[in-house]
């Protein structure tokens, strides 16, 4: 039975998971034959109050040993003040490490009850559904050399932007791998005007697609050009792929668009097992309260089926779900606007609503079949 390592983590963490879990479940249920073996270990803050560590080396050996991970957030005011060492983020960076995960998926679409929540003119974002491929493992968050330190009496602060070959060529692979099952166009964004490393990227991209993926279109743009371009015509965008500083940047602007933090979910990829989270943190203002939207946490689990289990069809349901959910009216505080036929739930209702779907649509799957 394929295995999945839950970390609830902190804050909103668990409460956002446990509607995802058991959005799972039904899924379980109403797709018949297929289950899942889930277990859940502490992360972050909770494991620093109860270990002293963000992560314990049986969390480690859990994520690792299992099929996929599924995770909350970590973090909160309360664990700010820790030496960096022990900090709740710390155990991300080691997860992502351990597990190889070099490249980071964000879609970013807009459901169509959503379009009057994104800070843009609905014509602008009516129909996005881009996705971005963030390198994560390598550039200038890992170059080395690194530091502060003084030279002939001035303070200087020093960070290296470096990317080889091969951690070129395989971010490229999964891109141009994703727009083969997506709209086939691939842009990769760099600094090639003025930054060597990305002059490479460039190439090598380039060479890639040359070699092995004639069928896709690809183009490149500088990321000024890319900042602009995803606020004047986001719908031009299918696959972005780029670099891990221009990524986290780009990733959170292409968020804003689609409205709401609480919406939007992820996942990383590259080695044996997959991450899936929500691209919110914790969301300490709100921990507790039970009004977070665990949409997005659901929407992983989407991404999970399609991506560690070939279960592309159950992505969808749950997808559609989310759809319908919206289009009913129901909404979490964070995605709200007062009008007729929109209802404010909290966390579990809103949950409980999207198992109630994901039934629906399986019940229809099942009646289109037969028929
Ligand atoms: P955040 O994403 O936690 O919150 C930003 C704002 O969005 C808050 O007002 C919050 O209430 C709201 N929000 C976020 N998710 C929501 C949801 N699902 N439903 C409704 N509203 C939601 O970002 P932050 O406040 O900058 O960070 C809080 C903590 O989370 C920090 O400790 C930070 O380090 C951590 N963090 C963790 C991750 C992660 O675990 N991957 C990512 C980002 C931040």
């Amino acid at each position: 039975m394929p295995k999945i390592c839950v970390f609830p983590g902190d804050g909103i963490g668990p409460e956002v998971v446990r509607e995802a879990l058991s959005v799972l479940r039904t899924v379980e249920e109403v797709a018949g034959g297929r289950s899942f073996e889930t277990e859940e270990e502490l992360l972050g803050g909770a494991s620093y109050d109860v270990h002293g560590v963000p992560m314990t080396e049986r969390a480690m050996g859990l994520a690792c040993g299992a099929d996929a991970v599924l995770l909350g957030a970590v973090g909160g005011p309360k664990w700010d003040p820790l030496p960096f060492a022990v900090r709740p983020e710390r155990a991300l960076l080691g997860l992502r490490k351990n597990l190889g995960l070099f490249a980071n998926l964000r879609p970013a679409k807009v459901f169509a009850p959503l379009l009057d929540a994104s800070p843009l003119r609905r014509e602008l974002v009516e129909g996005i559904d881009l996705v971005v491929v963030r390198e994560l493992t390598g550039g200038i968050y890992f170059g080395e050399p690194r530091g502060i330190r003084v030279e002939n009496g001035v303070e200087v602060g020093i960070n290296t932007e470096v990317y080889t070959r091969p951690e070129i060529e395989r971010v490229a692979r999964v891109a141009f791998e994703l727009a083969r099952k997506r709209g086939r166009k691939v842009t990769s964004v760099d600094k090639a005007n003025v930054l060597e490393a990305t002059e490479l990227w460039r190439r090598i991209v380039t060479e890639v697609h040359d070699r092995e993926y004639k069928d896709i279109d690809l183009s490149h743009m500088l990321v000024d050009n890319c900042a602009m371009q995803l606020i004047r015509h986001p719908k031009q965008f299918d696959v972005i792929v780029t670099t891990n500083l221009f990524g986290d940047i780009l990733t959170d602007e292409a968020s804003m668009i689609t409205g709401s933090i609480g919406m939007l979910p992820s996942a990383s990829l590259g080695g044996r097992v997959g991450l899936y989270e929500p691209i919110h943190g914790s969301a300490p203002d709100i921990a507790g309260k039970g009004v977070a939207n665990p949409l997005a946490t659901i929407l992983s689990v989407a991404l999970m089926l399609r991506y560690s289990f070939g279960m592309p069809a159950e992505a969808v349901w749950i997808e559609e779900a989310v759809e319908k959910v919206l289009a009913d009216g129901f909404r979490t505080g964070d995605i709200y606007r007062e009008a007729p036929g929109v209802r404010r739930v909290g966390t579990g209702e809103m949950g409980e609503q999207v198992r109630r779907a994901v039934r629906k649509q399986a019940e229809g799957a099942v009646r289109n079949i037969v028929r």
